[in-house]
């Protein structure tokens, strides 16, 4: 019966991968635009298709990352893989996220955004209240039951998902029931679910562009546009030059056709602005057409989408430097380690959901000794800056999946 289900389910989900579904989400942004622009009185319903989308995306993804971390932990079949791959996924989130981040600090250096900035009277604005690292630490163990099982806290749900896998690696042969299995089961259930919802993203991707034209606006960007291109510059530097360069070395294959490969999960990070909510899909692309292990996708993505944000880090640097350069604050060396230290620290702090960043800048601030009231500076156009990081976020964390599967010795991107 669950067979004959599955196979049913995900015969009809590649029908609908195959022929339509990136053809269908570029016209449901081509229709959000317009109806953002044109036929604005709708504007709630828009907002009704959008919420919806990304309310039903957070449901599925605490058990998704549960079951796909425990089962991908099993897979690897014994604790010295656990570690071997651990560290290899490790050393790639924080080279490339340091190198995002210098890049970051580069430009803002450079091009000088809060060069001729006149301050304007936003900043009784509201404050952003960033956790302090201590904080962040004690998210492992966390108090609150009913938040984390709506998914506020991916840092305990990847501590706990890895330490049962760690258990069952270590047990399992003692238990005569197969738990390997069950998790395996389930794993392969929540891909299920997770077709059908992609089989609905264009729909959900539509509100969400038109919503977007409706409460933003295009003339609340000018003041800021100069900062807004030293951080657009760097986020197409990381993604157009630096993970292409390594897909192509490390990997040897072409970084465009990969790009194709995970285009349906860039444009969900790209209109939800939330790695997390985009997890199922990339899962899926990276497993299904990337052809990722599922030991390593199973690993490096739920992990990566969590602590690994090369554009989260890469904004923040050009946020904090664009910041302190505002209120003149000087920027000397000490202060460009620091922000790549905390910058490190925050992108990993940052929840993979919606202005996430912005939250954990203050972070950058404090350490830096530039007032917080900044960021009500840079709130208000920070949505499309979002849209554009989640992107990058999840370009890097497709990179790592590739990368790490070479690092270990096995084919990555065959087809
Ligand atoms: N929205 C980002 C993400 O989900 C996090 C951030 O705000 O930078 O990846």
């Amino acid at each position: 019966m669950y067979n004959k289900l599955k196979s049913h389910v995900v015969l009809k989900g590649d029908r609908v991968f195959k022929t339509n579904l990136q053809v269908n989400i570029l016209i449901s942004v081509i229709l959000g635009i317009l109806a953002g622009f044109f036929a604005k009185d709708f504007g709630s319903f828009y907002s009704f298709l959008g919420k919806g989308f990304i309310t039903i995306l957070k449901y599925i993804v605490v058990p998704l990352v549960f079951a796909s971390l425990v089962s991908g932990v099993i897979s690897l079949g014994n604790l010295s893989a656990l570690r071997n791959m651990g560290l290899k996924t490790l050393t790639f989130f924080v080279g490339t996220t340091t190198i995002a981040s210098g890049i970051g600090i580069f430009f803002a250096i450079v091009i000088n955004p809060g060069n001729g900035f006149s301050l304007p009277s936003a900043q009784d604005a509201a404050q952003s209240k960033a956790m302090t690292i201590k904080e962040m630490l004690w998210q492992i163990i966390p108090t609150d039951f009913i938040g984390f099982m709506s998914g506020g806290n991916m840092l305990f749900l990847i501590f706990m998902s890895i330490l049962i896998g760690v258990i069952l690696v270590g047990f399992g042969q003692k238990i005569a029931f197969p738990v390997d299995e069950l998790f395996e089961g389930f794993n392969e259930f929540m891909m299920i679910i997770t077709g059908w919802v992609i089989a609905i993203s264009p729909i959900g991707i539509f509100g969400l562009v038109a919503q977007l034209i409706i409460t933003t606006g295009v003339a609340s960007f000018i003041p800021l546009l100069k900062y807004m291109l030293v951080v657009i510059i760097g986020l197409l530097v990381h993604a157009v030059v630096i993970l292409p360069v390594l897909i192509k070395l490390v990997v040897k294959c072409s970084p465009i056709s990969v790009a194709k490969d995970v285009l349906t999960s860039l444009a969900t990070g790209f209109t939800t602005a939330s790695s997390a909510a985009t997890l199922p899909i990339l899962l899926e692309d990276v497993r299904k057409k990337l052809k990722v292990p599922n030991k390593v996708a199973s690993f490096v993505l739920p992990l990566g989408i969590t602590i690994n944000m090369d554009g989260t880090a890469l904004f923040q640097s050009v946020a904090a430097i664009f910041i302190a350069q505002i209120y003149g604050i000087p920027v000397t060396l000490t202060s460009v380690f620091m922000i790549t230290f905390i910058a490190i620290l925050a992108s990993i702090g940052a929840a993979a959901v919606p202005s996430a960043g912005i939250i954990t800048l203050a972070m950058i601030l404090t350490a830096i000794g530039a007032p917080l009231e900044g960021t009500a500076i840079i709130l208000g156009i920070d949505r499309i800056l979002d849209m554009i990081r989640t992107t990058v976020n999840l370009w890097g964390n497709t990179t790592a999946s590739l990368v790490v599967t070479k690092w270990l010795g096995e084919d990555a991107y065959a087809n």
